[in-house]
């Protein structure tokens, strides 16, 4: 799954690949089609932004909207390489100079008028970035303290107006960084929990963004006892959605 470590990743690997060239535009398979990428053939990519989970490729008038959801996926070639996946379910198929990005899947892809961007409902609700290059924490906390105080810690780190980029993965992780409970209510968690938490959010997913794929998980997905204490480590779904959440009751506490 997608999440701002991902996003964060991708927007870099297509701005070093792509960005002030004119690119060749595609889409082998109709989901692209139909959401008029093709429009975008032949425009220089200016620029690539990232917020949260949301992917905004800069066409200059046009930007490209991708949010990859739980399946979908951005991969970057170069333009000899080999597919990892097949050319016909392709969304998006972006040729530079030496390199291509390939969209795959997702819940949104989709071309914006550039003065849309602000103004659009989706976008407009994100809150603050969780890996900007300046992190608004406080700004991010008052969020926090501002929602309602009956949801659970862990559940609220997946709300994207509080904060944009947190997923499945570092809710576990960073609640579990912290040494914080994720079923604590946010009206019992102190300023400095709250603080500690998303820190812990941050310094994980920019690991991650160096890692890549060799980034190991502490808790999200763990068999066997917690890596710190030893301890019984549990998982059960939280929040409306019922995400899974995996924690160590006996050193988050
Ligand atoms: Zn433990």
């Amino acid at each position: 799954m997608a999440e701002g470590d991902t996003i964060l990743r991708a927007k870099r690997r297509l701005g070093e690949a792509l960005v002030g060239q004119a690119i060749t535009v595609s889409a082998p398979s109709p989901r692209g089609r139909a959401a008029g990428i093709e429009r975008l053939d032949g425009r220089t990519l200016t620029g690539v932004d990232a917020h949260g989970k949301h992917l905004l490729l800069d066409f200059g008038d046009l930007v490209l909207h991708s949010h990859l959801g739980m399946s979908g996926g951005w991969h970057v070639y170069e333009r000899a390489e080999r597919w990892r996946r097949p050319r016909s379910s392709a969304w998006a198929v972006l040729t530079g100079e030496r390199a291509e990005a390939v969209e795959f899947g997702g819940p949104t892809l989709r071309v914006l008028p550039a003065g849309r961007v602000a103004i659009d409902p989706r976008l407009a609700r994100l809150g603050p970035d969780i890996l900007a290059p300046e992190l608004d924490l406080d700004g991010i906390v008052a969020r926090f303290r501002a929602a309602d105080p009956s949801r659970t810690l862990g559940d609220s780190l997946l709300d994207q107006s509080l904060t944009a980029g947190i997923g499945n993965i570092f809710k576990s992780e960073a609640c579990f960084a912290a040494k914080v409970d994720p079923w604590r209510l946010l009206g019992d968690a102190s300023e400095a929990e709250l603080r500690a938490v998303l820190e812990a959010a941050r310094e994980q997913m920019l690991r991650a963004v160096t890692a890549g794929g060799r980034h190991r998980f502490a808790v999200y997905k763990h068999r066997g006892p917690c890596v710190r204490c030893r301890g019984r480590v549990l998982h059960r779904g939280q929040g409306d959605a019922n995400r899974t959440t995996w924690w160590c009751p006996n050193c988050q506490v």
